[in-house]
């Protein structure tokens, strides 16, 4: 006979999943309802309204896809990009390479300007870009590139688009909850997030938001969009108001949950929260210096919930992961690409970011490479 399945008790201080706060987890434990109940559209609405606060915007096309992060980024390429479209794709990390593959199955051209893994993304070279593709109709780039921890100017480039008539797809998955997003205020036009990362909620649902101009371009299309799925146009029928038709059973619980996290961060507060993940992340960051552990990324860049940094030399990177995993119940996550065996990523994402993980990871890490000061380092930045 299979017996039930018991997840180890785990600290997740990798690129997510973060930890998943109690309070959410018992919110997906709540009774199901149907999906077209009455009580569930209350909810529905309370999970745009504050997606909208989350993502401050107004925008009205703004709701949880029903799947990863990863079909998010796929909602905001198939809708926006017709086949014969050129699109210039940004490039500093694992999803911006994922961004030209999405461009390319829309029967796109993808223009990919490329920057250094653990660089942000250089709005000079997107100015260049913009110039020499006149014909351009979207420009697309990671705002927090969660394989290097870097972190780039949003409202910079969705500045410069928008100056030259393009529109843009802006991926904050590793963003939303732990950093500023200000969707109106940069005039981005389609983005999408995840709710695993700085939500700390479970994997699995991806909110996206769409501006008016971006609903315009869905609404002109002369193609329809290749994924029946994924089609804002009918996933709107469900989520728009009014008559609510059924497009596909709504996965009623793990929409508890987000409404749960997002509850939990309107109580923060955004600024809030933003400062409390810069805050561990100095604190992690004075230890891992005090143990002569580097950042891959400048000071200016970096992303306080996605911390990559330098393994040692000489340090084997499999056995310490492996170790703190099975002695500490630690998990924190390798590197991706170019930086494979050469970095840790060590997230400091949503309710994962506090006090108590910044001092047990380095606790772990000084004991596992032999080396001290770590923890004195962080718990003298926190002060008595
Ligand atoms: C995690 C992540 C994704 C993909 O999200 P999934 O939920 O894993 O599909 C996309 N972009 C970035 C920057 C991410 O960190």
């Amino acid at each position: 006979m299979t017996r039930s399945f018991h997840p180890p008790v785990r600290t997740l201080m990798g690129p997510g999943p973060s930890d998943v706060n109690p309070r959410i987890l018992e919110a997906l434990s709540r009774p199901t309802i149907g999906h077209l109940d009455p009580a569930f559209i209350g909810l529905m609405d309370d999970v745009k309204r504050l997606l909208q606060f989350a993502f401050r915007t107004q925008n009205s096309l703004t709701l949880p896809i029903s799947a990863p992060g990863s079909a998010g980024m796929e909602c905001c390429f198939v809708n926006l990009v017709q086949p014969g479209d050129k699109v210039i794709v940004a490039q500093n990390g694992v999803f911006g390479g994922r961004m030209k593959e999405n461009v390319e199955r829309c029967g796109a051209t993808a223009i990919l300007v490329q920057d250094d893994w653990g660089a942000a993304v250089d709005p000079h070279k997107i100015e260049d870009a913009i110039r020499s593709h006149p014909d351009a109709k979207v420009l697309a780039f990671v705002h927090a590139e969660t394989s290097t921890g870097a972190r780039s100017d949003a409202e910079t480039l969705c500045g410069l688009a928008r100056k030259a008539g393009l529109l843009t797809i802006v991926d904050t998955v590793t963003g939303l909850g732990g950093i500023d997003v200000n969707v109106d205020g940069w005039g981005a036009d389609a983005v999408y997030s995840g709710t695993q990362k700085c939500l700390s909620c479970i994997p699995g649902l991806s909110p996206v938001t769409f501006s008016s101009r971006a609903q315009e371009t869905i609404q002109k299309r002369e193609k329809k969009v290749q994924s029946w799925f994924l089609d804002m146009g009918l996933v709107m029928a469900y989520w728009g108001g009014g008559q609510r038709a059924y497009h596909h059973t709504a996965p009623i619980n793990m929409l508890y949950g987000l409404h749960e996290a997002l509850v939990i961060l309107e109580e923060e507060g955004l600024e809030n929260a933003w400062a409390r993940h810069a805050r561990h992340h100095a604190a992690l960051a004075a230890g891992l210096a005090a143990i002569g552990i580097e950042f891959v990324v400048a000071a200016e860049h970096r992303l306080p919930q996605l911390n990559c940094v330098r393994i040692p030399a000489g340090v084997d990177d499999a056995l310490v992961r492996r170790r703190l995993l099975e002695e500490y119940q630690l998990e924190i996550g390798s590197g991706l690409g170019p930086l494979a065996g050469k970095v840790w990523r060590i997230g400091l994402m949503g309710f994962a970011a506090n006090r108590t993980n910044v001092l047990f990871c380095l606790g772990a890490l000084e004991a596992l490479l032999a080396r001290t000061g770590a923890v004195a380092a962080a718990r003298e930045f926190y002060g008595p």
